[in-house]
Parts: structure tokens; sequence; C-alpha cells
């Protein structure tokens, strides 16, 4: 059988590393990039090059968007006629907000298009391979017709129809992954700032960020269920202790120097935790807080 052809448009190192995979799984692949000298290895391995983005659009009825935001798809696609994009499937696996998703959907719709939303869940030397995979929402049956070809990206994990959707759970998983990244460099700085070397810290702090897994992993069912009820026994690590911790961290900050946006935040949220009575309960009263911050 013979492979699907595919457009890529967004040839940044995500939009690279797919337009790759793809060339590698048999896909006759066309490519469209703002600057267009990203393209050229890819055009030496196979890819073909379009001059503009509705001869790119035309090439093949799966078009792949791999763009920096939401707004860089109208740029490209808000000159390319109409009837050029009926019939197509736009597949957006750029980062944006659910609300920009169901936007996009419509715009999608109203110029015969449909449309699937999707994030991909690994860094770019890990598309395509065993270890990678894309949430996806929109119309189960525009994903299922297109699922082999966007297989060869990732494993597809479906969340429903709600456009969304997708874009919900990448930026939810994305705040864990920003914020540990950012609470890594924080802790390094502040002990580079004493005159450690970071190499004599972050191993350990590393450590440090998988025990999380192993503290809640086997818990994870639990914890979900105690959020959700709303019950937050007090019996291991309770907020005022850990309230205390942030405070020393926030002390600690600011007696080296170091910036305290982020460990201020933290204290905040148990401050306020502690002010509404919650200092007995379990350090994921906070939630409580959080929750009723939205
Ligand atoms: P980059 O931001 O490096 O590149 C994205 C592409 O968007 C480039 O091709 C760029 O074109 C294009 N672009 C941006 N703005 C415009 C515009 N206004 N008009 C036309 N083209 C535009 O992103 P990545 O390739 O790293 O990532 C792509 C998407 O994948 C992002 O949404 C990201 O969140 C997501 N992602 C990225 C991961 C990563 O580790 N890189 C991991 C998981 C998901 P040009 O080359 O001309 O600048």
């Amino acid at each position: 059988m013979t492979s699907t052809p595919v457009t890529v448009i967004g040839l940044g190192p995500m939009g690279r590393a797919m337009v790759a995979a793809l060339l590698r799984a048999g896909h006759p692949v066309t490519v469209w990039n703002r600057t267009p000298a990203r393209a050229d290895e890819l055009v030496a391995a196979g890819a073909t090059r379009a001059a503009t983005p509705a001869d790119a659009v035309a090439a093949s009825e799966l078009v792949v968007l791999s763009l920096t935001d939401y707004p860089a798809m109208y740029d490209i696609l808000g000159a390319v006629p109409a009837d050029v994009l009926a019939g197509k499937v736009l597949v957006n696996l750029s980062s944006d907000t659910p609300d920009a998703s169901r936007d996009a959907a419509s715009w999608a719709a109203d110029r015969g298009a449909r449309f699937l939303t999707g994030g991909v869940m690994v860094p770019p030397p890990a598309v395509g391979t065993p270890d990678a995979y894309v949430f996806y929402s929109g119309p189960a049956d525009v994903l299922d017709a297109h699922a082999p070809a966007l297989r060869v990206i990732g494993e597809p994990k479906y969340l429903g129809e709600d456009l969304g959707l997708a874009q919900l759970f990448y930026q939810a998983h994305l705040d864990v992954f920003l914020t540990a990244l950012s609470a890594l460099l924080h802790a390094t700085a502040l002990v580079t700032a004493a005159g450690v070397r970071a190499e004599d810290f972050l191993p350990d702090a590393l450590v440090t960020l998988t025990d999380i897994p192993a503290m809640l992993g086997d818990e994870a069912k639990e914890l979900a269920r105690r959020l959700e009820a709303g019950e937050h026994p007090g019996t291991l690590s309770n907020a005022r202790m850990m309230g205390a911790t942030a405070d020393h961290i926030v002390r600690t900050a600011t007696a080296s120097g170091v910036d305290t946006g982020l460990p201020d935040a933290v204290k905040s949220q148990y401050d306020r935790a502690i002010a509404a009575g919650r200092g007995d309960q379990d350090w994921t009263a906070l939630y409580e807080v959080i929750r009723a911050s939205s």
C-alpha cells in the first residue's frame, strides 16, 4: 500500500523532526516554512518544497501545522483561498489556549476544512520513536481516518470531541514541566550564589525530582480521589510545616540575592491555606486555595 501524502507547515525543531519521521516511514512529504532555508536539509532528504502556503495545502489532504502559536496559523493560511482549504484536514500541533483551538476549528469549518488539535508530548529527538505520544481532540472519525500517518509522529492519545481538550491537557502537563524546570534553575542559583558548584548540586536535585513519582506514584489514584473529595487529613506533611519551609526558602533566596518570584508564589499559597484554617491539614489543602483563585 502506498503511504499517504502529508504536508507539514512549520519547520522549527519539532516540525523538522516530524518531517524526518514521516520521510523515514515512506510518506511523500511537502513542506513550507516562513524561513525557506530551514527546509533545505529535508528537501535533500526527499521532502518537496512548496513555493507558497497555498501550494503546500494543495499538495496533501492531511496538513500538519507545527508553529510557535495559533496566530502563526492565520498568518500563514489566512491568504490561502477557501477553495484550496476546502476538503482538507488541518492538524494543528502548535501550543496555544483551548479557546484558540476551538476558534481555529470554526475558522477551518468556515472554509470547508476539518480540524484536529493536538499537543506533542515529547521533545523533537523522541518524535517518531516508541516513546512518542500526542494528545488529540476533535472529530474521532477524522483522527481514525488519518491515524496511520499521524501515528508515525507519535502514538495518538484521543481525549474527546471538544477541540479544547488536547490543548488543555498539553498546557496542564507543561504547567508541571515548566514549573519544575524553573524550580531546578532557581535551586541551582540558590546554591551557586553561596559558591557551591552546580555540578555538586544538580544530580541530587534531579533525584529529588524523580523521588516525587516514587512518593506519589503508587498513591496517585488515591491522591486524585482525595483532591476531588476535598479530603486533606493532615497525617504526614501538614500545611503549617510545609508553609514554614516555604518561608525559609524565600528568606534563603532573599539573603542570597536570588530572585524570589517563584518561592514567593509557593509561600503565598501556604499562607492563604493557613489563613483559611487549613494549617493542620495535609499540604494537599493548597488545592483548595488554588481552585478558589480561579
Ligand atoms: P519554534 O517556535 O522553534 O518554531 C515553530 C515554527 O513556527 C517555525 O517554523 C517558525 O518559522 C514558525 N512561525 C512562528 N511564528 C510564525 C509566523 N507568525 N508566521 C509564520 N511562521 C511562524 O517551535 P518548535 O518547532 O520547537 O515547536 C513547535 C510547536 O511544538 C510549538 O507549539 C511547541 O510548543 C510544540 N512542542 C515543542 C517541543 C520542543 O521541545 N521543541 C516539545 C513539544 C511540543 P521560522 O522558521 O520562519 O521562524
